[in-house]
């Protein structure tokens, strides 16, 4: 359930593979790219849990953290209920969000004009990171 695309090329149709050293391992459908992970724990599960909720506050859909994280948004909804989230109304700025690997984000940092007046959180993603950066709607 967690885990959604290839680690090396970013495609979706990823199939289970065996159990190598007590890790599922996968393959992917598209480059045939083999690759195993932690088997998905209660502390995993708590990871994530905090991720979409995190997402949630910011702004983002239920089904925009579904593609994200690659969690169901019946889980996320689920999840906000359960902890009692409530979002406050975002009336003045809206998020954007994009995934970078490492060399695009050190890019990205690299032009001071694209961390200067917004906001901006960024958080691991597997071997990719995404930002989240705030936009204030124009007047
Ligand atoms: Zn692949």
């Amino acid at each position: 359930m967690m885990i959604s695309n290839c680690p090396r090329c970013d495609h979706k149709q990823i199939v289970k593979s065996g159990i190598v050293n007590d890790k599922q391992r996968y393959r992917c459908k598209k480059c045939n790219y083999f690759f195993t992970v932690n088997k998905i724990g209660k502390k995993i599960d708590d990871y994530y849990v905090t991720k979409a909720l995190q997402l949630y506050l910011e702004g983002l859909s239920y089904r925009e953290i579904e593609r994200i994280l690659g969690i169901s948004h019946v889980s996320v909804s689920n999840w906000v209920k359960e902890f009692k989230i409530k979002k406050p109304v975002h009336k003045d700025y809206h998020p954007t969000y994009k995934i970078y690997n490492h060399e695009e984000i050190v890019e990205f940092m690299k032009n001071k004009q694209n961390l200067s007046g917004a906001g901006m959180v960024i958080t691991e993603l597997g071997d990719k990171f995404m930002l989240i950066k705030w936009e204030r709607f124009k007047d």
